[in-house]
């Protein structure tokens, strides 16, 4: 038991006040776990597009005061009641899609979609009793998809919490929670490419990056980087990607491109954008009789999905995915394993470390397009 268990915790947190405003270093309550969460101290976050979106508010529902924040590393400081398979001082890596255990989707192998814990951007309490367990001055504060890291303690459904190697550097692989599984996922999972084959990747953000690392890792011979901004090419060489389209620089539809740079089609393709445009074209760049897509890029409300049907029947296939197909506390351990046995290389999609008293710093390297993932510490 650690000295706090069963009480407030006061302590920071970045709160986002208004929305598309600098946030704000408050000292807040952290009320105690209740049955099956957990309360963690966070020592690395990161900082993810999603948290930008959602607190830039342009067309997601508006929910203020919020605590941000989803990509990160702490250690257990104390269990609710019914929680078995955690215990203070474990290192752990919050999730922003649980993993119940016990509904359909958990008891499928091919699932990673819980009933219970999967992703909501618009709940902003705990799923148990509806309320937030974050407060000022008597005035709650709003959590962001069950996880709200961007504060010194927070509570956390004990299903979203993945326990791992207390020897991974919590630093590196907090950026596992979000992003970079997502794409390595993606393409480990979901596209499988074979050992020599050839793999599209559309959008060479971090997402596209770590598809294009799962590329790599999964021995793809050629790793096509499609994306409309050049200034990310010289980046994305690093992570594999050893050809470039931009498809600005061509008079006709990049899938066309591609299909003459390889002979009818890549291998694979995974999109990795969230443009309509950009899906279409990477399923159609898929080469016929065995070609695979993954959509990944979450797409605007109005969007539809146009192609002809006999793309499909030529025998190519079109997938999608949510954080890579991984069930969070099943196999986040071992992607950590991987990154341990330096299969998988972290450091890279590192650009940026900022302590939490300049967290707003690190919202400004994402919005001036400078970082893949900027580390805050919290401790410093
Ligand atoms: P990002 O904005 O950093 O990168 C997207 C890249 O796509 C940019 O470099 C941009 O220039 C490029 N792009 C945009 N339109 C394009 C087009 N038509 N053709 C080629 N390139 C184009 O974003 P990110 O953080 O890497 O995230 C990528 C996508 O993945 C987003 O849509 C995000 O919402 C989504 N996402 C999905 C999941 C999931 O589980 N499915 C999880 C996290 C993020
Ligand atoms: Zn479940
Ligand atoms: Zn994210």
């Amino acid at each position: 038991m650690s000295a706090t268990a069963g009480q407030v915790i006061k302590c920071r947190a970045a709160v986002a006040w208004e929305a598309g405003k600098p946030l704000v270093i408050e000292e807040v309550e952290v009320a105690p776990p209740q049955a099956h969460e957990v309360r963690l101290k966070i020592l690395f976050t990161a900082l993810c597009h999603t948290d930008v979106y959602f607190w830039e508010a342009k067309g997601q529902t508006p929910l203020f005061p919020r605590i941000f924040g989803h990509e990160a590393g702490g250690i257990v400081e104390s269990v609710g009641e019914g929680v078995t398979e955690l215990q203070p001082g474990d290192h752990v890596l919050p999730v922003f899609t649980g993993e119940c255990g016990e509904c359909r989707h958990c008891k499928s192998e091919e699932s990673n979609m819980c009933d219970l814990l999967r992703i909501n951007t618009d709940r902003g309490a705990m799923i148990s009793d509806g309320n937030t367990r974050f407060s000022k001055n008597g005035q709650p504060i709003y959590h962001f998809v069950g996880t709200s890291t961007f504060s010194e303690y927070t509570v956390v459904h004990a299903g979203c919490v993945a326990k791992i190697n207390p020897a991974a550097p919590l630093d590196k692989v907090c950026i596992l929670s979000c992003g970079i599984c997502t794409g390595l996922g993606a393409t480990l999972n979901v596209a499988k490419p074979k050992k020599g084959s050839s793999v599209a990747v559309f959008g060479l953000g971090a997402v596209g990056l770590a598809a294009a690392e799962g590329a790599r890792i999964a021995g793809a011979a050629r790793i096509i980087g499609v994306d409309l901004n050049t200034s990310r090419f010289e980046q994305a060489k690093k992570f594999g990607v050893n050809e470039f389209v931009n498809p600005k620089d061509h008079d006709k539809p990049v899938q066309e491109v591609i299909a003459e740079m390889t002979g009818g089609g890549v291998d694979r393709s995974v999109e990795c954008t969230g443009s309509i445009q950009a899906m279409i074209s990477a399923f159609e760049c898929v080469h016929d009789g065995w070609g695979v897509a993954v959509l990944v890029g979450v797409p605007n409300k109005d969007d539809a999905f146009k192609t002809h049907p006999m793309n499909f029947l030529n025998e190519r296939t079109l997938k999608g995915t949510f954080y890579g197909n991984y069930k969070p506390r099943t196999d986040l351990p071992s992607v950590v394993e991987k990154y341990m046995n330096k299969e998988l290389e972290l450091e890279k999609f590192i650009t940026h470390s900022v302590p939490f008293s300049e967290i707003n710093k690190a919202f400004d390297y994402m919005l001036n397009g400078q970082s893949i993932r900027c580390i805050i510490r919290m401790e410093d």
